[in-house]
């Protein structure tokens, strides 16, 4: 063959034609640099071709093709194309989009970085650490470690060890302690025997029932929804499950929503396989780590991987489960660039390599309810608490109180008595800062961002106001802009002023905020953690951080404050989340031995949503909105996708749709094109944003239609109009 084709990444939905007599079927996967345009990029090879439909004299050749790492495999070539053409996005975006980012670099990697170990020589071994000055305090930190590992070390955890371990690990290499080596990367040892497995638990009946279903269950593929109620011990499934594939020798993909406010699962998984290799892939890791671990993943080196959406992409040779934690959980739909869901394509992933997926959660979404109880999904249910009662859950009628700086007498009291039996409690509101906004009650002025459709938000600590939205701040004025009052009043509740309120009513209690500004210091989530399980804490403030899946045994009261916005929102989807929510709040409370209690406080305590909130009962919940979304027309029922435009003037931006919509009419078909409107959010960061909804009964006809519009989109466009599709779109 003569012809390679290559993804590149570029917003061109074409593959690049390049001539390569040397590329042989092995290199198929394989990264490539190549020159384009007056650059050099590098991309992947998708296809190899004997001909070409360019001009001969303009096919290029290709520079070099990078045979550092091993070339990427068909299957997960295959889930590039799938998503491609599913979420109607260039394939070489997505390819490029789901490498580490070392990986999209010229420089080819030494080869080195990736496979070494760092170990002592002889020279090393021989050191006496009493040698050293006592301030070395890095180097001996590092003689320790390796002395403790002969095998070697990698060069991410070294670096964890301090900012200037590695500058430290280079002087003794010169010196001649420290030698870097080739490490070996042994396949995943087969059969149960080579494989450790710490104690657990002895399973609960329904635990029991649901592993015992799981294990019987015919091999191949066979997607599985895991209901259990929060507290029910849904992990403890998942552990075991996990153990029967590394039993097996193959790998398992284990995918969660914030890895980082879930620290304590990894620990937990670690803990339980102290034998196997097991990588993280997320957000938080710098690029070497990433690289590191994507590689020892697929290399098959890495018996479980944990990781976060992007995790989904990993090559898995060796992929025999993938469970999805908290599978309702917003996070795992990107919502920029290539917007895709990550539970949606570990499905479509498992089914390709014909292997199970478990999807966990409390709160299902409503698209996966629904395909259990259609029966395309089988459905395991937990539906009791491990080790306690379920909280008793109750609506604080706020019509008719006066709040106390939003909070009620009767949430007050309960704080009190928790306080004086030594409990903790939890205060749950979700918004950050002091006040969602300021206000002049003279002349009616609020703050507003300037960019964006949104107020700014007052922050006291740190004295500013903030836009959440696009990030801009600015001084707090000393008096109106308006009208020059200088008496401005901070308008409803935030987590910072519940925690002033708080401290001034208790003044003896030891109150913790943790929220998106408390926590964003590294490891400052794991301090708080550790005070609270220490009961260093009597009163936690916090946002949905706080929310999701901690154990802290002797939390007992949970109040909600301020619940009720997302009751009557426009957002399709807003009433599901609220119940999400307020459900993984509610299981915060009374894990340990006492029962706890939860107290919401609503102006509409008779809402449905509350009341099956009460009698725990998701499914009569979940029936009930199924019920609307099949009347109103509404997903899972129908399939959507959003057209998004962006533009300085907001005509544009319609104008753009307008014709877009005109241009679809021709062709729709089966599909419904809904008219152009302004985004929930009409302006954010200085842009304004309108959209335009298009949904079919039938997937295929949505998908055709949209292929063939996405097409005529590109030209339409000009360069005054930045746009998106958004297929499966969450938000509206
Ligand atoms: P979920 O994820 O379903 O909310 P978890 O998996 O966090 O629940 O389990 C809740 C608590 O119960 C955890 O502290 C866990 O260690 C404990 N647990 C789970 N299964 C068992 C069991 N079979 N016996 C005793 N404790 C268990
Ligand atoms: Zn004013
Ligand atoms: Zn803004």
């Amino acid at each position: 063959m003569s012809f390679i084709r290559v993804a590149l990444d570029v917003p061109l939905p074409t593959l690049f034609d390049y001539r390569a007599a040397a590329a042989t079927r092995d290199d198929i996967g394989a990264r490539v640099l190549v020159p384009f345009g007056k650059t050099i990029a590098v991309g992947v090879i998708i296809e190899l071709a004997s001909t070409t439909s360019l001009p001969p004299q303009r096919v290029r050749s290709v520079l070099s093709i990078l045979r550092d790492v091993p070339p990427l495999p068909a299957d997960v070539l295959s889930l590039f194309k799938f998503c491609s053409e599913y979420y109607h996005h260039p394939l070489g975006a997505v390819v490029l989009n789901a490498l580490p980012t070392r990986l999209r670099q010229r420089h080819a990697l030494e080869g080195e970085e990736a496979a070494h170990h760092y170990r002592l020589t002889a020279a090393g071994l021989a050191v006496d650490a009493k040698t050293l000055p006592r301030r070395a305090t890095i180097k001996l930190e590092l003689l320790r470690l390796l002395r403790a590992a002969k095998a070697g070390i990698d060069e991410a955890t070294l670096r964890a060890v301090a900012p200037r371990a590695m500058a430290a690990l280079k002087t003794m290499t010169e010196q001649g302690w420290v030698e870097r080596v080739a490490r070996t990367r042994e396949p995943l040892q087969s059969g149960a025997a080579a494989l450790r497995v710490a104690p657990g638990p002895a399973l609960t009946g329904e635990q029991l029932i649901a592993v015992a279903t799981l294990r019987n269950a015919d091999a191949g593929f066979a997607p599985w929804l895991l209901h259990g109620v929060t507290g029910s011990g849904k992990t403890e499934v998942y552990l075991q499950l996990l153990a029967d594939t590394l039993a097996r020798g193959k790998q398992a993909l284990l995918l969660v929503p914030e890895i980082n406010l879930t620290p304590q699962l990894e620990a937990l998984v670690r803990m339980r396989f102290p034998d196997t290799p097991l990588v993280a892939l997320h957000s938080g890791l710098n690029e070497s780590e990433r690289l590191h671990n994507w590689l020892a993943a697929q290399s098959g080196a890495a018996g479980i991987v944990l990781g976060t959406r992007l995790a989904v992409f990993t090559p898995l040779p060796g992929l025999g489960l993938i469970i999805v934690d908290e599978e309702q959980d917003a996070s795992f739909k990107q919502t920029d660039g290539l917007r895709y869901s990550a539970r949606d394509l570990a499905l479509w992933r498992a089914k390709q390599r014909a292997i199970p997926i478990v999807l966990g959660s409390a709160t299902p979404a409503l698209e996966t309810f629904y395909k259990a109880l259609n029966g395309s999904y089988r459905m395991l249910a937990l539906t009791r608490r491990v080790n306690a009662m379920p909280p008793v859950i109750e609506c604080i009628d706020t019509r008719h109180e006066p709040l106390i700086d939003g909070m009620s007498q009767a949430l007050l009291n309960a704080l009190r008595i928790t306080l004086k039996h030594g409990e903790q409690s939890l205060v749950f509101i979700n918004r950050r800062g002091f006040a969602p906004v300021l206000m002049c009650p003279s002349c009616g002025w609020t703050s507003g961002c300037g960019r964006c459709s949104a107020k700014l938000v007052l922050h006291l600590q740190d004295q500013r106001l903030r836009c959440h939205h696009c990030g801009h701040q600015e001084r707090i004025p000393t008096a109106c802009p308006q009208c020059g009052n200088q008496d401005l009043k901070p308008l409803g509740q935030g987590t910072q002023r519940i925690e002033n309120a708080l401290a001034r009513i208790f003044p003896a209690a030891r109150i913790l905020r943790i929220d998106r500004d408390s926590t964003r210091r590294k490891d400052s989530w794991q301090e708080m953690r550790r005070q609270i399980h220490a009961q260093e804490v009597d009163i936690l403030v916090g946002t949905q951080i706080l929310a999701k899946g901690h154990d802290f045994p002797q939390l007992n009261l949970v109040g909600v404050v301020n619940a009720d916005s997302s009751l009557y929102s426009t957002d399709l989807r807003a009433s599901e989340r609220l119940f999400a929510r307020l459900t993984q709040v509610a299981g915060r409370a009374g894990r340990g031995a006492s029962r706890g209690k939860v107290m919401i406080q609503t102006d509409f305590p008779a809402h449905a949503l509350y009341q099956a909130l009460r009698r725990d009962d998701y499914p009569a919940f979940a029936r009930e909105l199924l019920a609307e979304r099949r009347q109103a027309g509404f997903p899972p029922f129908v399939y959507q996708a959003v057209l998004r435009a962006e533009a300085s003037r907001l005509e544009t931006a319609l104008e753009f749709l307008l014709g877009a919509a005109r241009d679809g009419a021709k062709m729709a078909g089966a599909v419904t094109i809904y008219d152009p409107v302004p985004a929930g959010m009409p302006r954010r960061a200085g842009l304004e944003r309108a959209q335009l909804t298009v949904q079919s009964r039938s997937r295929p006809a949505l998908h055709a239609f949209l292929g063939a519009w996405r097409a005529r989109l590109e030209p339409a466009a000009g360069r005054k109009v930045r746009w998106a599709l958004d297929v499966d779109p969450l938000e509206l």
